[in-house]
Formats: C-alpha cells, sequence, structure tokens
C-alpha cells in the first residue's frame, strides 16, 4: 500500500549490510528502505542470500558490515567509544519483538492445540494472563479463519491450516513488521491459495511485509515492490509489473523465464 508521502522515514531501512559465512558473501552490501504497511517480496534462485537476509533483520544473524535501522533508529548494534558493538541480549530480545517470523516449515508445538500454540509466546515472553492471551489468539485465529478450529492438534490440521496457525502465532506477538519465508513452499499445491489469501488479508489491512516466495503471481497482485537479489547482492528492484514483465538484466530475465 501506498499510502505514506515518499518523505516519511521508513519504518525499516537496510543500509550496506553485509553477512559473511568465512568467504561466502552471503548478504553482500544490500540496502533496502521498507515503508509502513508496505509489502517486499524478495526473489532470486536458491542459495541467493533471501533467507539470511530476513535472518539479518530479526537478529537470528549477526550483520558483519552496514547497519539496520527501525523507526529511524540502529537495531542489533549500537556504538559505544566510538566502536560498534551488539546490543545486549535484554536490549536484543525487546528489538526482536518488533518482528514477527513465519517459516518454510511451520515448527508448531505437536501437543498444544491451535490455541496453545498461539497463545504460548504471549504468556511466556510478555508475560499475559491467559484470559488475556486467549482473548488475542482467538482474535486472531479468527483473522486467519480458524475459528472453528482452535481446539484442533496440529496433526489434524492441513498443512495449510498448520501454516495460518503458525501465522496466527506471529500476529499474536502484534509485531510491527511481518517476515515470511517462503510460507508455500512445503504445502501441497492445493493448499497454497488458502495461505496466499491470508497473507493478501494481512496486507490490505496495512501490515508491513517482507515476504520471500517463488509464487510470482502472488508477488504481482500483492507487492509494492519486488526484489530480486543474487549471489547475496540486489541486481534488480521495482513495481512488479516491471520487474516480473520487464527485467531489465540478463540473470533476472532467466530467473523470471524459469519460474514462470
Ligand atoms: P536463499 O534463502 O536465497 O536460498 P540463503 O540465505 O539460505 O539463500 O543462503 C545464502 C548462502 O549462504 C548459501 O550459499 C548458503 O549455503 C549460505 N549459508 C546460509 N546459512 C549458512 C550458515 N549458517 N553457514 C554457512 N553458510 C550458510
Ligand atoms: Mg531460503
Amino acid at each position: 500500500m501506498t499510502t505514506n508521502l515518499k518523505t516519511e522515514t521508513p519504518l525499516l531501512q537496510l543500509v550496506g549490510v553485509s553477512k559473511h559465512f568465512g568467504a561466502l558473501k552471503a548478504v553482500d552490501d544490500v540496502s533496502l528502505d521498507i515503508r509502513s504497511g508496505s509489502v517486499t517480496c524478495l526473489v532470486g534462485p536458491s542459495g541467493s542470500g533471501k533467507s539470511t537476509l530476513l535472518r539479518t533483520v530479526n537478529m537470528m544473524e549477526e550483520i558483519n558490515e552496514g547497519a539496520i535501522l527501525f523507526e529511524g533508529k540502529m537495531i542489533g548494534h549500537e556504538v559505544r567509544n566510538g566502536h560498534r558493538v551488539p546490543v545486549s541480549k535484554k536490549v536484543a530480545r525487546q528489538q526482536t519483538l518488533n518482528f514477527g517470523m513465519v517459516f518454510q516449515h511451520f515448527n508448531l508445538f505437536p501437543h498444544y492445540t491451535a490455541l496453545e500454540n498461539v497463545t504460548a509466546a504471549p504468556m511466556i515472553v510478555k508475560g499475559l494472563r491467559k484470559k488475556d492471551a486467549e482473548t488475542i489468539g482467538r482474535r486472531v485465529l479468527e483473522q486467519v479463519g480458524l475459528g472453528s478450529r482452535m481446539d484442533h492438534y496440529p496433526s489434524e490440521l492441513s498443512g495449510g491450516q498448520q501454516q495460518r496457525v503458525a501465522i496466527a502465532r506471529a500476529l499474536a506477538m502484534e509485531p510491527k513488521v511481518l517476515l515470511f519465508d517462503e510460507p508455500t513452499s512445503a504445502l501441497d499445491p492445493e493448499l497454497v491459495a488458502e495461505v496466499l489469501a491470508v497473507m493478501k488479508g494481512l496486507a490490505e489491512q496495512g501490515s508491513t511485509m517482507m515476504i520471500v516466495t517463488h509464487e510470482m503471481r502472488f508477488a504481482e497482485d500483492v507487492a509494492d515492490e519486488v526484489v530480486m537479489m543474487d549471489a547475496g547482492r540486489i541486481i534488480e528492484r521495482g513495481a512488479p509489473q516491471e520487474i516480473l514483465h520487464n527485467p531489465k538484466t540478463p540473470r533476472a530475465k532467466k530467473f523470471f523465464a524459469s519460474v514462470g
């Protein structure tokens, strides 16, 4: 959604971010602005650094170079005595609460019901009382279309329903940015649409989202910006129609031809 003025500070900014694994630059000098309420789809071949980039944002990976700013303020690191140092664990924990992540494999607790899966973090991490966590839990499960499945265990739910529980679990923590890493890649084809529909609904309600996906039609439909990565770098970016139908680099042309 493009309701914000261009002059507004982006909600999230990556400035020259690099993440190395030994000699490998998994993320190599990536700069990106994410406006509040916008949807950014990250696309690119396997191994291009999409997951690593998402993981740097919510501090699952410590960056080697650059800076990540949230609401204009650096997160993950701070400058002390002129040196850049990681923030304390306590501060890091607080900062990561701004982000909710949804993974390819939903990783629900098998012995918890849908509602219990969703209320666990608000109770444990935020210290909410059960009653209050359940109020939020019911609301977010309704939001993902699972109002009638709250007391079901993961094994009693389809893969699409399980992934929707995982989305509800992220929503229950009321994050400011939702990060999705190939949320439909582990699903049977007939279950993909229900998950994408929930994500589209969140976009329409103004959620800020970064989504790694190979679903190009979804990207075209929902994204404000598509960012293509290759070998750790952003090689093309722009409006979905532009990137998907008129890629400029040979690498992007080849990639989009292969993914349809
Ligand atoms: P994508 O999500 O685009 O498929 P990844 O971010 O998973 O790509 O990986 C980017 C590169 O970084 C790959 O070459 C991958 O093998 C490497 N990589 C990712 N995580 C690690 C890690 N923990 N240790 C070493 N190399 C890693
Ligand atoms: Mg990945």
